[in-house]
């Protein structure tokens, strides 16, 4: 606490992101990055991109990144935005959507970081209980104030909710924003880009930080009814006019032209998820049904801090997370089968 710090600073309580280890030799499966690495297009048009011209400031809208992902979805360019993570393009439509209001709908067991966006932009959450099977019920998703905000597949239970059901979401909150978060659509979900043109009230976000092994160069996108993005853009150009550098507009650029690379990584990832699935179940865990890059697990006689307390000491970090209700599980990133099986032999150490 310091006297410098605003009221509003003395009250915030930041969000605390998964550990990112200085030992290099650990199997780090506790954030969810993708554990291949970028395309080789993607690192040569980067390299590429490092000239005298960063001299210049970047183009502050983005303009043929945005029209790529437009191509890429079959969506106009005003229907895309883009911002440094997806993070900030949550925190921007926070902003520009829920600020100050009343009654934002989101499951309780969800992306940690939304509720300190309720408390920066002072939104009255309204936490809505996944059901016994860690599932959104969608009828629990009615008449929103504020509005409605999901991860899908959700986060940190891999979940999906079908089509359908968003759909029905959408429908019972035509007057609010609802938020669909597409972090991990890649990994096996349907996204809900095709029902932009149906629903004004839908953004959808997604990120290059997972499916596209770019959480290092920081990009995220929204798409949405040109309202919604013209809301965004107010926001940022009141923010940051320059949030994704010359470096990662390119890099964003080659990503999406390089869609061989995104389907063979992303399909190599769901396959190793099937077999850590199975292998965990195979050691007494019940897992989620899970269309993420992460498994969540729960042991049928070990406690979880207990597992991920023996992993670490055996080099391998896993996510657990103190909350009521999933303090019993594990939430474990699908790695390459060298890093898995590593996993799995430290846990049949433990646990056979
Ligand atoms: C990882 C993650 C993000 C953040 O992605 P960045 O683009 O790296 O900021 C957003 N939402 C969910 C649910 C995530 O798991």
């Amino acid at each position: 606490m310091s006297k410098f710090w605003s009221e509003k600073t003395k009250c915030l309580q930041p969000y605390v992101p998964g550990e990112q280890p200085k030992l290099t030799n650990l199997v780090k499966l506790n954030t969810n990055e993708n554990p291949f690495p970028p395309s080789p297009n993607v690192l040569a048009a980067m390299q590429e991109a490092i000239n005298d011209d960063l001299r210049l400031y970047p183009d502050p809208n983005a303009e043929k990144l945005k029209q790529t992902i437009a191509d890429y979805y079959g969506l106009h360019k005003q229907q895309v935005f883009v911002g440094n993570g997806s993070d900030e393009v949550l925190a921007h439509a926070f902003a520009a959507f829920f600020q100050g209001k009343q009654q934002l709908l989101l499951p309780d067991i969800s992306y940690s970081f939304y509720p300190v966006y309720c408390q920066l932009y002072g939104v009255e959450a309204c936490y809505v209980p996944l059901n016994v099977h860690f599932a959104i019920n969608p009828a629990d998703y009615c008449r929103a104030r504020a509005g409605v905000i999901f991860p899908n597949p959700n986060a940190p239970t891999g979940c999906i909710l079908p089509m359908t059901q968003v759909e029905q979401i959408l429908q019972a909150n035509p007057d609010c924003v609802v938020l669909v978060d597409e972090a991990y659509i890649d990994f096996g979900g349907e996204s809900a880009i095709r029902l932009i043109d149906d629903y004004p009230n839908l953004l959808v976000v997604q990120t290059l930080s997972k499916s596209r092994s770019l959480a290092g160069m920081r990009i995220g996108l929204a798409m949405g009814h040109t309202d919604l993005i013209e809301g965004l853009e107010r926001v940022k150009n009141s923010f940051n006019s320059y949030p994704l550098d010359r470096v990662a507009q390119a890099a964003a650029i080659a990503a999406f032209t390089d869609d061989d690379y995104f389907r063979i990584t992303c399909a190599k990832v769901i396959e190793n998820r099937i077999w850590l699935v199975a292998q965990l179940q195979r050691l007494e865990f019940e897992v989620l049904s899970s269309e993420a890059n992460f498994v969540f697990a729960r042991h049928s006689r070990k406690e979880a801090i207990q597992i991920a307390g023996f992993l670490r000491q055996h080099g391998v970090v896993v996510r657990h997370f103190q909350q009521e209700r999933i303090s019993n599980f594990l939430r474990i990133s699908v790695g390459t089968q060298e890093q898995q099986q590593r996993l799995v032999m430290v846990l049949e150490q433990m646990l056979m």
